[in-house]
């Protein structure tokens, strides 16, 4: 017997015994290693971001952890966050410029090495495929072997920005390798995206030697959490310890992680 076909009847087997979705979610995750470890060997990073504090927030113990065992952590940061405020005081530019600040403060507590701004106006991110091709150029000049974004297919999401981020991202990491697409960069292959903000985790990091970390970096987007804090750090820590207990430890984050081959034209993406 040749040896697919012996793992073709394995299969079968499993299928009956188990159900087609428990059983292709086994073989998935055999064949593709990097979905229980998204990080081994990952030398750097590439986090986007709609507004400068959803990286903190969605993957900022992850992000730390990285940084702390030597992987570059660089931030893509879509819009100004020029309107994330309900002071209607406020000015636009003045608050883009605070958020810029209290993001670099955040980034040198997580262990960024560098912040991407593309300046879109906050609320106003457009879907087009100059966006996309703006975050590919960024994914071919850094070279990133993760990329991090807000999963664009959280059903609740009513942040058209984060949708937004989510997509281009994604679509950006699958055109990459693509030479006629913007030439004069060279391609280059992503191995695996990481959903943030996702309600569908398949990967949970142990981030007990970060949260609080985490928690100091947040801390630093006064502007946006500073009349929350005591509710924020509430809500973070039920959350974390909920992920944590799934995986045995204090605390941890939640990612939905797909690797490059999953995420265009493979259903199997729904069931891993
Ligand atoms: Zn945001």
């Amino acid at each position: 017997m040749r040896p697919e076909e012996s793992a073709a009847s394995t299969l079968r087997k499993r299928v009956v015994e188990a159900g087609l979705e428990q059983a292709l979610r086994e073989t998935v995750t055999k064949l593709f290693p990097e979905i229980s470890e998204p990080f081994e060997g990952v030398s750097k990073v590439l986090c986007v971001q709609p507004h400068p504090d959803d990286c903190d927030l969605g993957a900022g113990g992850t992000l730390a952890d990285l940084a702390g065992r030597g992987v570059e952590v660089v931030y893509l940061t879509m819009t100004d966050g020029s309107r994330g405020t309900t002071d209607p005081a406020m000015e636009q530019e003045r608050l883009a410029e605070i958020r810029r600040r209290e993001q670099e403060e955040a980034g040198r507590v997580i262990g960024v090495s560098r912040i991407l701004w593309l300046g879109y106006p906050d609320t106003l991110l457009p879907y087009t495929p100059e966006v996309r091709e703006r975050v590919l150029r960024v994914i071919r000049e850094e070279k990133p072997d993760v990329v991090f974004a807000p999963d664009p297919w959280l059903m609740y999401e009513a942040h058209p920005d984060h949708r937004v981020t989510g997509l281009v991202a994604s679509e950006a990491v699958m055109f990459s390798p693509l030479p006629l697409i913007a030439r004069e960069v060279h391609p280059h292959v992503v191995a695996v995206v990481a959903y943030y903000y996702t309600a569908r985790p398949n990967y949970f990091h142990d981030v007990s030697g970060t949260f609080n970390r985490k928690l100091e970096a947040l801390s630093r987007h006064k502007s946006q959490f500073e009349s929350v804090w005591p509710i924020v750090v509430e809500q973070l820590k039920v959350l974390a310890a909920a992920y944590g207990a799934v995986k045995g430890v204090e605390f941890a984050e939640a990612f939905r992680v797909l690797p490059f081959s999953l995420i265009h034209a493979v259903p199997l993406s729904e069931i891993v």
